[in-house]
């Protein structure tokens, strides 16, 4: 049983079917990549799993129990993490107030300095900027601190949406790295990503998704090495 299925999951956006009957599983440990082009549906699939979009058919299923119309916060309570999109850290707190914000669900409260010490352990920059307030920093901060806030939570799964998105090519790397050793450190990772080389790279494991629709999936290198992904997202590399 994989710690996160997808079985035929369609969703809609009014009368417009952004996805359709899409199946994605995702083992315990690993990390797996989205990618696809501008439009695919790789956003609207992390809102399904999150809960912030209902399905139109289908069915989600976490550890083995039926969460399609569990509300999103108690999918965080189980463990279900989405860092937010475009860096959607709160502007006017601190970094250490919107590190703290993302432990709210947790029940485990004793256990939070420790965490927090492994949060700044893996980016020691928020350490150093921890009075600082958030909206006064770099995109690549700002990033960095979305998915710090998200580990506060200590998901099961995390859930990271384009997180190389705007960044400089060295915070991108960082970005990535980092991303590996939040998996090795025994956080299972779902990536949608545009920069296909990079997640794939990384991932053990991605799926292609076109208008809405799974047209292939394999190990990264699979999809690495496929002439098809090749040509339309590695641009023929
Ligand atoms: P991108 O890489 O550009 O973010 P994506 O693969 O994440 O693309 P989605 O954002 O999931 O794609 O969009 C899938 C489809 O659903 C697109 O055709 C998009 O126009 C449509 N869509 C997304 N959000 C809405 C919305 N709120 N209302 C109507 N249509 C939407």
């Amino acid at each position: 049983m994989a710690l996160l299925e997808l079985d035929d999951v369609s969703v809609n956006y009014g009368r417009i079917r952004a996805l359709h009957d899409i199946s994605i599983a995702v083992e315990e440990g690993e990390i797996v990549t989205l990618i696809g082009a501008n439009g695919a549906g790789k956003t609207t699939t992390m809102r399904a799993i999150s809960g912030i979009r209902p399905l139109s058919t289908g069915r989600i299923s976490f550890a083995g129990d039926d969460i399609t119309k569990l509300r999103a916060d108690l999918r965080v309570v189980r463990g279900i993490c989405q860092a937010p999109e475009g860096r959607g850290v709160f502007p006017g707190m601190t970094v250490l107030e919107n590190l703290d914000m993302g432990a709210y669900a947790r029940k485990d409260r004793k256990n939070l300095p420790a965490e927090l010490e492994h949060v700044f352990e893996l980016f020691p920059r928020l350490k150093e900027r921890r009075t600082q307030v958030a909206g006064t920093m770099s995109g690549g901060e700002q990033q960095m601190l979305a998915i710090g806030r998200a580990l506060m939570s200590k998901p099961r799964v995390l859930l990271l949406d384009e997180p190389s998105m705007g960044l400089a090519p060295q915070f991108i790397a960082q970005i990535f790295s980092i991303i590996g050793e939040i998996n090795r450190a025994g956080v299972t990772v779902l990536l949608v990503e545009q920069n296909a080389s990079k997640a794939l790279n990384l991932a053990h494991r991605g799926y292609v998704l076109e208008t809405g629709s799974v047209v292939l999936s394999g190990t990264g290198q699979e999809l690495l090495n496929d002439d098809r992904v090749r040509a339309v997202y590695l641009g023929g590399e």
